[in-house]
């Protein structure tokens, strides 16, 4: 068997929804998601002459022969991986096939049949959308970003309640960037009177829950240490299930330090990338979490080595996701696959054609909280390309 070809085509969800599609000269074909970056496509057709004429069922092999041509342009790091991955996981989409077999069969079977998602309610309020480079932006089926209403903690208790109406078993929503730093976006400070403001929505969201369910919360990167430790102290009575990027990750030593001192269970990861990313992480448990994001972390492969070396040190993983339903059932297929899996994201509750994007899988998707999958080969799960098609990036090309 023998790649022919490799096309993409973005979609415009809640972000840039990037298809792969790998062809090959049996027939079989390949779909992968990677996670949106500005000039992702351009990145995905430079990988194309290293992959044509190559064996598709070759997948390591052909992920480092991907690594070591983008190496020079930054791919330790960097968004190089968003594409590779994409294209990683759409070898192993024509590995199943060829196999007659689920790709969490070849990963060395299910832990569970049934994968766990949390919903990510992002700050209590409306459906927004953005560009690659997080830009907001109106389209055909969201608000733009002049729309977006001040929200309070109200808005997280009703949006919570309406989650779990709906079945989920464990939510996230997002510390709100509002007017929190006394001297500019830029300082990391958290004042007094910002951080009760901060309890008071976590509070209005554990009380809408109740005391036993799984609740967490996501900081991006907003705090310095000092501060970062003060609202994970703060958070401790209500029992989060994780406070996620109190700071950013990339100092780790710093990160460590603010893990080791609160009983708030601490999660980072998903802007890292490769074993290589994750491993200072991990070997300094500087978290109680990881979540990785399958769809820049290198792949289905790489992820699942991400996993272990987690459990190497007994860490839990709850892998981030933004992506649609091929993304997301490709997370599914590692998340059955790995012993530490504890949830997966799912951020696309709340858009309105994100169910409509696949074709060949048991629908819904999500049901009661939870991914079924199935005895499908490879990811059994296909783009409907004329959904996508209504819902596609002006500007950039659909398959062709
Ligand atoms: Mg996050």
């Amino acid at each position: 068997m023998k790649i022919v070809d490799i096309k993409t085509a973005v979609v415009e969800g809640n972000f840039d929804w990037t298809f792969v599609r790998v062809y090959t000269d049996e027939g079989i074909t390949g779909i992968g998601e990677s996670f949106c970056a500005p000039g992702l496509t351009s990145i995905i057709r430079d990988l194309k002459p290293l992959l044509v004429g190559e064996d598709p069922r070759n997948i390591d092999k052909l992920f480092r022969k991907m690594q070591l041509h983008t190496a020079v342009a930054g791919t330790v790091g960097g968004i190089g991986n968003n594409a590779i991955s994409g294209v990683e996981t759409a070898l192993w989409d024509i590995l199943g096939k060829s196999l007659n077999a689920p790709v969490y069969r070849l990963l060395g079977g299910q832990f569970r049949s049934r994968i766990r998602v949390y919903a990510d309610c992002h700050a209590g309020e409306a459906l927004s959308s953005y560009g690659p480079a997080l830009t907001p932006r109106k389209t055909s089926w969201s608000a733009g970003p002049d729309k977006k209403a001040p929200i309070g903690p109200d808005d997280y208790a009703s949006h919570a309640r309406q989650m779990m109406a709906r079945g989920f078993t464990a939510l996230k929503f997002d510390i709100p960037e509002l007017d929190l730093y006394p001297e500019g976006e830029f300082n990391r400070c958290l004042s007094t009177r910002n951080l009760d403001r901060l309890l008071s929505i976590v509070r209005a969201a554990r009380e809408a829950v109740g005391p036993d369910f799984d609740l967490a919360f996501d900081a991006h990167w907003q705090f310095n240490v000092n501060d970062g430790m003060k609202l994970a102290f703060a958070c401790e009575p209500y029992n989060l299930l994780w406070l996620e990027d109190p700071i950013p990750p990339e100092n780790v030593d710093a990160l460590a330090t603010l893990t080791r001192a609160t009983r708030t269970p601490i999660c980072s990861g998903e802007n890292l990338s490769l074993r290589h990313g994750f491993r200072q992480l991990i070997e300094k448990q500087a978290v109680n979490i990881v979540s990785p994001d399958f769809q820049k972390a290198g792949g289905v492969l790489e992820g699942r080595r991400i996993a272990d070396l987690a459990d190497t040190y007994y860490m839990a993983v709850a892998p981030h996701n933004i992506g649609s339903p091929i993304g997301t059932i490709a997370s599914a297929h590692i998340a059955a696959a790995i012993p530490n899996f504890l949830a997966l994201e799912f951020h696309a509750s709340d858009v309105p054609f994100w169910e409509d994007l696949a074709a060949g899988c048991q629908k819904p998707i999500v049901q009661q909280g939870y991914i079924q999958l199935s005895e499908s080969p490879g990811l059994g799960v296909d783009l409907n390309e004329e959904v996508a098609r209504r819902y596609a990036k002006p500007g950039e090309p659909f398959f062709d």
